[in-house]
């Protein structure tokens, strides 16, 4: 087993570790699906309200790759199509009928049966199967084109960003799945790496066996992108794709029971979170059902996903597709009175911007926020120290805010793995991220992609 030692990690010590307990969850009247949180997609609604579903039917589609499916998590009723601004699907609310009914997708395979297929018949089978956008293909971080097979594929077993589902837990029980997932992508492509944090907590030999590599460092050391950045050897591997463990996990169960595998493992978290801990939950669990696990209910920020990651969502929001986190922040206060006459003791600081750099703290809670309004980069250096693939986050902001995209692109901006690790130690809190996630698209559609 390969190790790797990345570098310019960062270890961001936020509180709220949650438990390994994994609890199970209340069942609930209605669940739902929030296409909204999924970039780049332009949906093709296919039920319409008071349409019986099962689990696995056909919700909808992403028009751009018709093949990139999104199933029902659910059996019931559709109970209400609710859109956004220029009437986006927002969510799909269904009524359970709490029987979990499945639909059949294809016949059941096995490792034997598995190892038979062609390449394109396992894609088409997890296409099939509504497991397509668990993959994310590089360089520009997109769902896969569905006629395409990677050069290589990323595993991460385990997520360095607080606070996501620990391996320890998602994959107890689940080793025959995750070795028929790993199966299936071993079909897709000649070579599949399985990184493996240096200190995970995993335990099970019969996944462990199959690791590759040894991904030192803290976060986002973990990151497939990062993963593909320290270990390829030629640009043929720019266009690899990444997935992480239980997604690999979801692929067995939906290759070996042929129907969609709508349950999952994800922590509730965060500084409002009474007991942050893992849950078991079927896909689409409500968020409002949470709200008992809060310790208060005013002044709230509840993001989808990891802390940095993920994005903002709502208490009348769902866990939906791809999701397997909810935090709960305390939404900061944007001007504070005196602030510049504080020490800021209490503020977490990469940089030495607040007296808590002479502070031992084990623990920092995070919030929402920003100390201050918009700044200007004042070149402090600091984002260069954190980014793992080796890159100068100012210089590319400065290069696409001037127009300027080839610089950039010369200088490896397409390596940046959006952990957003820049954007958070920021003094002047400049969402770096995002304006690298616009130039992004931008190069991904004059690239045709
Ligand atoms: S540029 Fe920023 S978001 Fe991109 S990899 Fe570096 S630190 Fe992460």
């Amino acid at each position: 087993m390969k190790s790797i030692q990345v570098k310019n990690t960062y270890d961001l010590q936020l509180s709220g570790l949650p438990d390994t307990a994994c609890d199970t969850v209340d069942e609930t009247d209605f669940y739902g699906v929030s296409p909204s949180r999924i970039k780049e997609l332009k949906a093709k609604l296919l039920v319409k309200e008071g349409q019986a579903v099962k689990v696995g039917s056909c919700l909808f589609f992403d028009k751009k790759n018709e093949k990139n499916v999104f199933l029902s998590p659910v059996s019931g009723t559709v109970e209400k199509i609710e859109y956004g601004d220029r009437r986006a699907l927002q969510n799909i609310v269904i009524k359970s009928d709490k029987q979990f009914q499945k639909e059949t997708l294809f016949d059941k395979q096995t490792l034997a049966s598995i190892d038979k297929l062609e390449d394109k018949d396992v894609a088409d089978l997890i296409q099939k199967g509504g497991l397509w956008s668990v993959f994310t293909a590089y360089p520009f971080q997109m769902t896969p084109n569905s006629d395409l097979l990677p050069p290589a594929i990323y595993v991460s077993i385990d997520s360095d960003e607080p606070h996501l589902p620990q391996s320890q837990i998602f994959c107890e029980g689940e080793k025959d799945n995750f070795l028929a997932g790993l199966k299936a992508l071993k079909k897709m492509t000649s070579t599949v790496h399985v990184g493996v944090a240096d200190k995970t907590k995993l335990k099970e030999t019969k996944i462990l066996e199959h690791v590759t590599h040894r991904l030192k460092g803290h976060y986002p050391a973990n990151n497939h992108g990062v993963f593909l950045y320290y270990n390829k050897k030629d640009a043929s591997e720019n266009s690899s794709w990444g997935v992480s463990a239980q997604d690999v996990i979801r692929i067995g169960k939906l290759l070996t029971e042929g129907t969609y595998p709508n349950e999952k493992v994800i922590v509730v978290a965060g500084a409002l979170v009474k007991k942050p801990r893992h849950l078991k939950v079927v896909e689409g669990y409500p968020v409002k059902a949470l709200e008992k696990e809060l310790t208060k209910k005013a002044g709230l920020r509840v993001v989808a996903g990891g802390v940095l990651t993920g994005q903002r969502s709502s208490i009348d929001s769902f866990i939906s597709y791809n999701e397997y986190a909810v935090h709960f922040l305390q939404e900061g206060k944007e001007q504070e009175m005196f602030t510049f006459f504080r020490p800021g003791f209490d503020k977490p600081t990469f940089g030495r911007t607040y007296l808590s750099a002479l502070v031992k703290k084990e623990e920092w809670e995070m919030n929402t926020c920003l100390n201050g309004g918009h700044r200007a980069c004042i070149a402090c250096g600091e984002c260069p120290k954190v980014c793992p693939v080796e890159s100068h986050p100012q210089f590319f902001m400065k290069d696409l805010e001037a127009g300027d995209i080839e610089k950039p692109i010369e200088q490896g901006f397409l390596d940046c793995v959006s952990c957003g690790i820049c954007t958070y130690v920021c003094p002047s809190k400049i969402e770096l991220d995002s304006i690298f996630y616009d130039a992004r698209q931008k190069i991904a559609k004059e690239a045709g992609v």
